[in-house]
């Protein structure tokens, strides 16, 4: 049996060391506590839950969905960017529902990228801008990001040849893993950036519902000339701790959303249309549930920020996102430092290696584990920086 050089070309799953040292520790009875993956610990909302039973229950709802969602989904989802952005929607040209945004995330790339063309990502960044690209033949080119710069990417710094090469710039903002944020200015210069140089802007907006201390996160839509040029990616999975029911959405330039359609409806199906009732129900029902999500990551963002600083390493309370990025302490790798900690402290963090060349030097700690678990995890963490 001979595998396609496209899947042998990935890169090594990065965790996959620690997960097997992780392994080693629980088997000696190490109680290990993970700040590893970001995946909401909080549970569903209970009013969405219950409109996805109900749907369930309801034959109408058991046959193939449509590839392109239910009118009363995409309808729903145009409501919020009016609520929300004040961005006006065309349901049936400018909204395509997914099954999940990691779904279009790797459509994108078999719809837009040739082989050998160019696609412009954050470093680091999300894997999947970078492997999406890489299964459709293209080339991921880095575009690094800087404490310096807050994190943000610097488009003016990006070499011509390599805006040259390229069809698509990603940007995410609330960022995985950085959890940095941006303005409403860089989105418009970003939007005037891939006009100017015939790219598609696509904006990963899986974080933007969850911001804190007074910071509202804009989507890149709002930016002059953006439904020409920038697709935006959005989904329940964070905002309404939904990640394993598989709903997400990509909006904006109708000739982004046709292409990216076009792909959808040759490799897979609709989201389960009991699970779209729910997702409407999420979209138009209270929206209390969020600020409750925000309470809570804002308590252990503070706790994780406060043990760090008083263990001497340096870190800013992050504005949005479920993370706080961390750089390691001096003679450190991110992987040495990840090492240190499983072994002085029984605390998993996740390698900021694994998110791109210019991770390499931090920690990404998520805030998605229950508070009494962060709370004794900071108290080892910190001592066994001080040890
Ligand atoms: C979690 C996450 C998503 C959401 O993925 P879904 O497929 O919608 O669950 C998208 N982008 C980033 C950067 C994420 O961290």
């Amino acid at each position: 049996m001979r595998s396609a050089r496209r899947i042998s070309a990935l890169p090594p799953y990065l965790f996959a060391e620690l997960d097997k040292k992780v392994s080693a520790a629980k088997a000696k009875g190490v109680d290990v506590i993970s700040f590893g993956i970001g995946d909401p610990d909080r549970p569903t909302p209970a009013h969405i839950v219950e409109a996805g039973r109900q749907a369930m229950a309801d034959p109408a709802t058991h046959q193939y969905p449509s590839y392109y969602g239910m009118p009363e989904l995409r309808e729903s989802i145009a409501r919020y960017y009016q609520r929300r952005f004040g961005v006006t929607l065309d349901p049936k040209t400018q909204v395509l529902p997914l099954i999940g945004s990691k779904e279009g995330i790797a459509h994108l790339a078999t719809a837009f990228v040739d082989p050998g063309e160019g696609v412009l990502v954050q470093d680091p960044g999300y894997p999947v801008y970078n492997t999406a690209t890489m299964l459709a033949g293209g080339r991921a080119i880095p575009v690094p990001l800087t404490a310096a710069d807050g994190f943000v990417p610097q488009l003016g710094r990006i070499p011509a040849e390599d805006v040259a090469a390229s069809k698509v710039l990603w940007i995410n903002f609330p960022s995985n893993p950085t959890s940095a944020v941006c303005t409403p200015e860089f989105m418009a210069d970003a939007v005037r950036f891939s006009a100017d140089n015939d790219l598609l802007l696509a904006h990963d907006a899986a974080y933007v519902e969850l911001t804190y201390d007074g910071y509202v996160a804009p989507s890149v839509l709002q930016a002059p000339g953006a439904l020409d040029h920038a697709i935006e990616f959005g989904s329940l999975s964070k905002t309404y701790n939904m990640t394993g029911w598989r709903i997400g959405w990509v909006v904006g330039a109708a000739e982004g959303i046709e292409a990216i359609g076009r792909v959808k409806t040759n490799i897979d199906s609709g989201i389960f249309n009991a699970l779209q009732r729910a997702g409407i129900a999420a979209l138009d029902g209270p929206q209390d549930c969020i600020e409750e999500n925000i309470a809570v990551y804002k308590r252990r963002r503070d706790v994780v920020v406060g043990a760090l600083n008083s263990g001497g390493i340096p870190v800013e309370a992050p504005k949005g996102a479920i993370y706080v990025w961390v750089p390691v302490p001096e003679g450190h790798t991110s992987v040495s430092f990840c090492q240190l900690l499983l072994d002085e402290a029984g605390v998993v963090v996740a390698p900021g290696s694994g998110y791109g060349a210019h991770g390499e030097g931090f920690v990404r700690f998520s805030l998605t584990l229950a508070d009494d678990r962060v709370d004794e995890g900071m108290d080892r963490v910190l001592k066994a920086m001080k040890g």
